[in-house]
């Protein structure tokens, strides 16, 4: 039987800024309800990986497939590849959610109006149905009472779940995170690990760039290793983690325990 279309697939992904190539050829490939946890040193090109997914950064070599279509691209004049069909990179990014390192809430709305603008003005809902949906994600990452808070009210664990539930708002296929408690006080790390580790126990796909060791330990179902922009190591956590084969990886996993 042949493979089920993976939810996402990086082809040969490459980036470089100016001189400098932060992505050498990353392939990855995401299957409906996997977590693949991203590691590697600061510099590694972790987050331009992610950017460049949803064109947050424009790569300059690779193919990006979301449940198997192809997102459709084009050279610009300075070389990078630019979305070629702008109705379709709209609702490729509506798709995938993007969990940011500083929440990126809009600081002049409400909680509950971070919520409901994308799916009003991007799905087309209606106010009520917007305003529903956004209560019961408010309620499912604990923080129904802050509805109508502004983001500085908020503490900032507070703030990276009212995010959380403004990206599960856009029903997304995969969602991307970014280190998303790198932010975070100490004492608010696991509050927000607990709400993605109940997506993941949902059966969420998602891609996670992590510092936390043990929760990438637990939840992901792969680990990918990047080392100067290339994959230098991949596999189940259990291998990754504990079985490093290259040197780098292995003095990473030493000095990160
Ligand atoms: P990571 O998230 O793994 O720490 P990044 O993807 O942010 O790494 O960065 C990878 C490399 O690309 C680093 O050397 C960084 O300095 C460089 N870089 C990232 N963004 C830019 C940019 N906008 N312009 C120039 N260089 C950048
Ligand atoms: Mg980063």
């Amino acid at each position: 039987m042949a493979e089920a279309t993976p939810a996402l697939e990086i082809r040969d992904l490459h980036k470089r800024y100016g001189q400098l190539e932060v992505l050498k050829g990353i392939s990855l490939s995401a299957r409906d309800g996997d977590v693949i946890s991203i590691l590697g040193s600061s510099g590694s090109g972790k987050s331009t990986l992610l950017r460049c997914i949803n064109l947050l950064e424009n790569p300059h070599q690779g193919e990006i497939l979301v449940a198997g279509e192809a997102l459709k691209l084009k050279a610009s004049r300075k070389g990078e590849l630019i979305a070629a069909d702008n109705r379709q990179i709209n609702r490729l990014r509506s798709e995938i959610g993007f969990v940011f390192q500083n929440f990126n809430l809009w600081p002049h709305m409400t909680v509950l109006d971070n919520i409901i603008e994308a799916p009003r003005r991007v799905r087309g809902q209606s106010k009520a149905e917007a305003i529903e949906m956004a209560e019961a994600l408010l309620a499912k990452v604990g923080i129904a009472d802050k509805r109508h808070a502004y983001p500085a009210q908020l503490s900032g664990g507070q703030q990276q779940r009212a995010a959380i539930a403004r990206t599960l708002a856009m029903q997304p296929k995969v969602i991307l995170f970014d280190e998303p408690t790198s932010a975070l006080d100490p004492e608010m790390v696991q509050e927000v690990l607990n709400v993605i580790r109940g997506l993941a126990q949902e059966g969420r796909t998602m891609l996670m760039v992590t510092h936390e060791m043990n929760f990438a330990r637990q939840v992901s179902s792969e680990v990918v290793f990047l080392h100067q922009g290339r994959v230098e190591e991949q596999g189940s956590p259990q291998q990754v983690f504990d079985e490093p084969q290259s040197a780098r990886c292995k003095q990473f996993m030493s000095s990160n325990r």
